[in-house]
């Protein structure tokens, strides 16, 4: 394997571990760099196979598999945090892997990224672990109602949470998220949601983008404002909980955390994602370093882009059948429009998104 600290060079072979839209979007980045990229996905078909240089299909069980396809990369990569944990170590015997296995080890577990976040010293709201029923009851008496309980692993877009108003809830609640190990928290009262997308350097270097405000419906971020409005305190405060949190991590390459402004109370951290993001999008119109370039960058051991915005920018997802107007939004000239090339259209699935640019 190559010292771990050398820059790739132009032409070198960086592997994708998933194939989504995420996996498509940093293909691209990383196909303009120079580089080749090759993308391990189960699915032959995944929307990142088909602009890829060499794509891999194997179950995620099949380790020799994983670790074929990275002896051929000269380093390794994942576009989502449900990638198993042994697949990202498997990889890690043929090639460095950037982030490493403890970005997505901490962030797979919602109890045990809540206990590393808290340990920084930023705050989250309230929670406690859950196991069964009865260990649901007295987290309620700790947490407080309402609250919402949350698989602690594989969630995502809402997905494996159920809320509760009062304590009566409890065996509703447990029954709705599959009687699985779970985590209870209590409910933020936010005045709204913003991200912080940052880039660590493989120098430890963090470069973070704008706030972004994001607004969801039915648990799926829908848009993306950016840059937010905010003091320089708020925009001081989420760089610096960037910071702590690339660092705590020992992260290369892209991350994003979800915040609660609490307005008086600060911000509050809801979850980390070890990876590029969709309240990122923005930057790839807004900024002349978008976040799929940094992560491309900073796997490479590049140094990093500038992620100041040229442009204000809105973000909205197509969802479903949203995506049947591609035709009017690309005959819009403000609007910049981004399919992932999914085959079929589902309810609740993200087919592509669009941007809508003013000038700063
Ligand atoms: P998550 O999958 O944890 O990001 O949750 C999805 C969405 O549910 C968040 O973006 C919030 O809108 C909402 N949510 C999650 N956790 C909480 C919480 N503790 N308090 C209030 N709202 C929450």
């Amino acid at each position: 394997m190559m010292d771990s600290s050398t820059p790739l060079q132009p032409g070198a072979a960086i592997g994708i571990l998933g194939g989504g839209q995420l996996g498509r979007m940093l293909a691209l980045a990383g196909a303009r760099l120079g580089f080749d990229v090759h993308v391990f996905d189960p699915e032959p078909n995944c929307p990142a196979a088909r602009v890829c240089d060499r794509a891999w299909s194997a179950p995620w069980s099949d380790l020799g598999a994983v670790e074929g396809f990275a002896g051929k990369c000269a380093a390794v990569t994942f576009e989502f945090e449900n990638v198993p944990l042994a697949a990202l170590k498997a990889a890690a015997g043929a090639a460095p892997v950037r982030p490493g296995a403890r970005s997505l080890e901490l962030t797979q577990d919602r109890v045990t990224e809540k206990d590393f976040i808290n340990g920084l010293g930023i705050p989250t709201a309230p929670w406690a672990a859950v196991d069964s029923l009865e260990g649901l009851k007295t987290a309620l008496e700790a947490v407080g109602a309402p609250a919402i309980l949350k698989t602690r692993r594989f969630g995502y877009d809402g997905k494996g949470q159920a809320r509760l108003k009062t304590a009566d809830d409890a065996a509703r609640a447990w029954d709705e998220i599959g009687g699985q190990p779970a985590i209870l928290e209590g409910f933020a009262p936010f005045t709204r949601e913003l991200s912080v997308v940052a880039a660590r350097g493989l120098d430890g270097r963090v470069v973070a983008f704008p706030l972004a405000e994001n607004i969801h419906k039915g648990g799926i971020l829908r848009e993306s404002r950016a840059p937010a409005e905010a003091s320089a305190s708020l925009c001081d405060r989420a760089t610096a909980i960037a910071d702590k949190i690339g660092a705590g991590l020992g992260h290369v390459g892209v991350f994003a955390v979800e915040l609660f402004d609490m307005g008086a109370d600060g911000l509050w951290v809801n979850e980390i994602a070890p990876r590029v993001h969709n309240s990122g999008h923005w930057t790839m119109d807004a900024c002349p370093s978008d976040q799929f370039e940094q992560h491309m960058r900073a796997v490479a051991g590049w140094p990093l882009g500038d992620p100041a915005p040229h442009s204000r920018c809105t973000m909205t997802n197509l969802i479903g059948h949203d995506v049947d107007a591609w035709g009017d939004l690309i005959a819009d000239p403000d609007v910049r429009l981004h399919l992932y090339g999914k085959r079929e259209v589902r309810d609740g699935r993200k087919m592509g998104h669009v941007n809508r640019l003013t000038r700063l």
